[in-house]
């Protein structure tokens, strides 16, 4: 009798995973999912995708039943419990997805080498991305860091073709299947009210339900905050509940499809980046030698939406409510930390993995790198000004009106910047820097560093 272990990390899916159908090769598979201390724990923990992710794993398990099997759960060091229980149910091979940050390689080159002494072959599979991360070289063999040239060769390069779900698993003979816990025995951190739900099921009625009503729209609407009318699937794209390569193949060929699946190169491209490059987790991928500030006072009010720039601080509050911000708003209210309130982007990126519930390391820290002109943007001085921005992106102020409880019933032209009096009336913070002093002093900072 043969068994193989399937570690699922963050592809909880069963359609379109090529290290499950690989795994069903055998008469018996282990789907196992481990609940690494570095998640509970680690530097980046957030209460926010610990519920997700809860969720994400109960329907997993829910779909390997109904296919004859079940999601194992253990809980630990991932190494060592993976180790163990290929052990203990007699497993010569471990698939696992390929994953781009350095903790991630990390952890599965200590398991290639304990399954080296311990009798058992790891194989990693594809399914994280569209394209595998390091599939795609520039003409001198080297990473892309330049976003169009590396959308012309993914969108022409040659997609592997979308996988069935297995139809039937079989688990070895008494195997102990642990459980999934709940949220409070993980953390006593209390998660942001709005979240949505996790999981495969959920991630394929939210996609098709947006394509219905929005895809062909998505050109002309995508900035439009208050309107809300993006997919909404990036947690489900960053736990895998649903497939980058089947929604990208699905949706190419549709009307508004091209501008979404682009979007969906962004993501390929960071993660490309990142597994080349680990160290741009914390490290500029540019750096430029602008020393940064420290003005914990101005972080604080940035964290708690009290910066008195409404549409700064209406980002800033629905990343507290729901552990989600529109694309545009995460541009500004980071452009404003790091070029206004001269923080570095460092900081403002911790805060976001902490709430984000699509929180992902390389989507995050190359998108902070990009708005602080550190990273991949052409235009590294690029400047978002938040009450034009406000302007462009809800002209109505609903977005605004939405979060900002203070400002409920002003109206528009007023709400995007309103007068001194009208903000002590209702209790609003005054501005905290001036917009076009905070910017001049931001380009000295960065003439004196190219003069340097
Ligand atoms: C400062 C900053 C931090 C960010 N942090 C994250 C993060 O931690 N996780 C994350 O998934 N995205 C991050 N983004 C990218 C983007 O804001 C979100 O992917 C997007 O807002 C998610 O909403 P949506 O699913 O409705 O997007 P849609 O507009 O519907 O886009 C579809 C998908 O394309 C991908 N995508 C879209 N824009 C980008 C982008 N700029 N970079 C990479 N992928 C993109 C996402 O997977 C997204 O779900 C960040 C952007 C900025 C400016």
């Amino acid at each position: 009798m043969s068994t193989a272990v399937v570690v699922l990390t963050r592809e909880l899916r069963v359609r379109d995973h090529p290290a499950l159908v690989a795994a069903c090769e055998t008469e018996h598979v282990v789907p196992l999912f481990v609940i690494d201390d570095v998640l509970v724990r680690g530097p980046d923990a957030s209460a926010n995708r610990l519920q997700f992710l809860i969720g994400a794993l109960e329907d997993l398990d829910g779909s390997l039943r109904e296919r004859g099997a079940a999601l194992v759960v253990r809980r630990g060091r991932w190494v060592d419990e993976i180790a163990r229980v290929a052990r203990d149910c007699g497993a010569d091979v471990v698939h696992c997805s390929d994953d781009v940050s350095g903790y991630a390689k990390g952890r599965l080159d200590r398991l290639r080498e304990v399954g080296a002494q311990q009798g058992f072959g790891v194989v990693a599979h594809p399914g994280i991305t569209v394209v595998p991360p390091g599939a795609l070289l520039t003409g001198s063999g080297t990473t892309y860091r330049m976003f169009t040239p590396f959308y012309r060769r993914w969108i022409t390069a040659m997609w592997r073709r979308p996988l069935r779900a297995p139809k039937r698993l079989s688990l070895p003979p008494r195997i102990d299947l642990g459980s999934v816990p709940t949220l409070a025995a993980l953390t006593n951190v209390v998660p942001s009210p709005g979240l949505p739900a996790g999981g495969e099921s959920a991630g394929l009625a939210r996609m098709r339900a947006w394509t219905a009503a929005s895809l062909a729209g998505y050109a002309e609407a995508h900035d439009d905050v208050a309107g809300d009318m993006t997919s909404r699937c990036s947690a489900y794209l960053h736990f895998g509940c649903v497939s980058p390569l089947e929604v990208a193949t699905r949706l190419r060929g549709r009307a508004g499809g091209a501008e979404f699946v682009r979007q969906l190169c962004w993501r390929d491209f960071f993660h490309q980046l990142l597994a080349a490059l680990p160290e741009l987790a914390r490290h500029d991928l540019a750096p430029r030698g602008i020393a940064s500030g420290t003005d914990d006072g101005a972080f604080v009010a940035w964290c708690a939406g009290q910066t008195g720039y409404p549409l700064v601080d209406a980002g800033m509050r629905q990343l507290q409510r729901e552990g989600f911000i529109h694309n545009r708003v995460r541009m500004v209210v980071a452009s404003f930390l790091t070029k206004d309130l001269d923080v570095a982007w460092q900081m403002g990126a911790h805060h976001f993995m902490r709430l984000l519930v699509d929180g992902d390391l390389a989507n995050n820290q190359l998108n902070w790198q990009w708005v602080a002109g550190t990273g991949t943007d052409a235009n590294p001085n690029r400047v978002f000004n938040p009450i034009r921005q406000s302007e462009r992106c809800d002209p109505a102020g609903d977005y605004i009106r939405r979060y900002v409880r203070e400002l409920a019933d002003v109206d528009a032209p007023m709400i995007h910047d309103p007068p001194d009096l009208e903000r002590a009336r209702r209790g609003y913070p005054l501005k905290l820097v001036d917009h076009a002093e905070a910017v001049a002093q931001y380009r000295a900072r960065s003439a004196a560093s190219v003069s340097n």
